[in-house]
């Protein structure tokens, strides 16, 4: 039924794990080249909405992200100083909208790796680590991509190439399309630690706290233990080196000014991000196309990023999967472009940008506005959920949808 290349997908992360699940379901033979020796455990995406809760369920991957990560339907907006609630929204007013009304916050590594479990099952799918794509040559009916490993050079012929190689993607460069944006001047801090914050915050996991100084959120993982991790973020300060960021002392004076304590803060994790709103000027160029962070990236707060990626991963695979049928035109791929690409636009960049602007926002009256705003809308049931339809990205799927 299908051409004998499979398609090529570059980097395996929970991107390029997922597009190779999703192509590997319909029967189409799919091999994933990742450059590093396993999956990367840094802590990014954890925060997993509704809309991709959904596809999760169609991937039969949804109860293992629930029965390893922790189920949250409430976030909080706080004023830091004096520490004050602002807002609170509850995805339990989506309830007659989707099966999951929460977020699931389960680390990006973990879903990563049960992706790769299951695509182990599929004998038409490979997943190759210390395989680094490093070029790639378009012809008309294949495209051949030069993968590096240990052995040597070798060159793969694929029916298509989906470069889910990250921000930095090689594919990207290869491909000669702009990524365009900007990128913010501060990095993102972030500080894991066993201390809980359960006695104070337990009763809602995902905290953001606005200040014209410095702006932080707080949210709680379950870790690989399952015991609970706590993960605070903060922006660096104007000036202030990574080395100086990540010192202990510096460490510990961060957290304590947040939230002072006695003792010091066991931290398990120091790491450093730095931050963009980039899109890339095209998302396919013939038979290449790209796929999350290296099509899109964007500041974390919202926990948008990944999310779209796996909305864009399920939206290609099912593209090529009835293009690779005969069972719609090839330019039928045009579409992939055409629509993810401006969607991204308008709900991951515009309401990431937003968030972070309101979280660090100076002037006191713009503040004011902004608060009261925001327990306007929370306390309009109608207003609420539509806040929330876009917040969990089930607007931009609903859109995407074709009429
Ligand atoms: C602090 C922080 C918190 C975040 N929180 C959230 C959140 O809660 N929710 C959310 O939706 N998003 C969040 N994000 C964003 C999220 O982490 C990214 O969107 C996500 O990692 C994108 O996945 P990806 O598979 O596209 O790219 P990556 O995770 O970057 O994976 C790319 C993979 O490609 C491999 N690779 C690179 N180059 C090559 C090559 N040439 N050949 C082969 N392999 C290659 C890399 O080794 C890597 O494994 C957060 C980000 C940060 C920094």
């Amino acid at each position: 039924m299908f051409s004998p290349r499979p398609v090529i997908i570059a980097g395996g992360g929970p991107v390029g794990a997922i597009a190779a699940l999703a192509l590997a379901r319909q029967g189409i033979p799919v091999q994933v080249f990742e450059a590093e020796a396993r999956v990367n455990d840094n802590p990014r995406a954890a925060t997993t909405h509704a809309a991709t809760l959904e596809i999760l369920n169609d991937l039969g991957l949804v109860d293992e992200v629930i029965r390893r990560g922790l189920i949250e339907p409430k976030f909080r907006t706080w004023n830091r100083e004096p520490r004050q609630l602002i807002v609170e929204f509850d995805f339990g007013v989506l309830k007659d909208d989707t099966r999951f009304p929460y977020v699931v916050q389960c680390e990006q590594h973990k879903l990563a790796t049960m992706t790769i479990e299951r695509l182990r099952q599929f004998p038409h799918a490979s997943m190759a680590f210390n395989a680094r794509v490093a070029d790639l040559v378009q012809f008309e009916e294949r495209v051949d991509v030069k993968v590096e490993t240990a052995a040597g050079v070798h060159t793969i012929s694929g029916s298509y190439l989906i470069g889910c190689d990250g921000g930095r993607s090689t594919v990207r460069k290869a491909l000669d399309i702009e990524f365009e944006g900007y990128t913010h001047p501060e990095r993102f801090l972030v500080l894991t630690t066993t201390f809980s914050f359960d006695t104070t915050y337990g009763e809602c996991s995902r905290n953001y706290f606005a200040d014209a100084n410095e702006w932080c959120a707080l949210f709680k993982v379950t870790g690989d233990d399952g015991n609970g991790l706590w993960r605070v973020l903060f922006p660096t300060r104007s000036g202030e080196t990574d080395a100086q960021a990540l010192d202990e002392g510096t460490v510990q004076q961060r957290l304590q000014n947040f939230f002072p304590k006695a003792g010091d803060y066991p931290v398990v994790h120091r790491n450093i991000y730095n931050v963009h709103q980039r899109v890339a000027a095209a998302f396919r160029k013939g038979r290449a196309f790209l796929a999350g962070d290296s099509a899109h990236v964007n500041n974390p707060l919202g926990g948008l990023g990944l999310n779209f990626g796996i909305h864009d991963a399920v939206e290609l695979a099912d593209l090529l999967g009835k293009v690779m049928r005969g069972e719609a035109p090839a330019e039928t791929l045009d579409s992939y472009d055409l629509r993810r690409r401006p969607l991204n636009v308008e709900y991951v960049q515009q309401q990431t940008i937003a968030n972070k602007k309101r979280l660090e926002e100076k002037d006191p009256a713009v503040r004011e506005r902004n608060n009261a705003a925001l327990q306007a809308t929370a306390a309009d049931p109608a207003a609420h959920r539509a806040y929330l339809l876009r917040a969990s990205l089930i607007d931009a799927v609903r859109k995407a949808k074709p009429a």
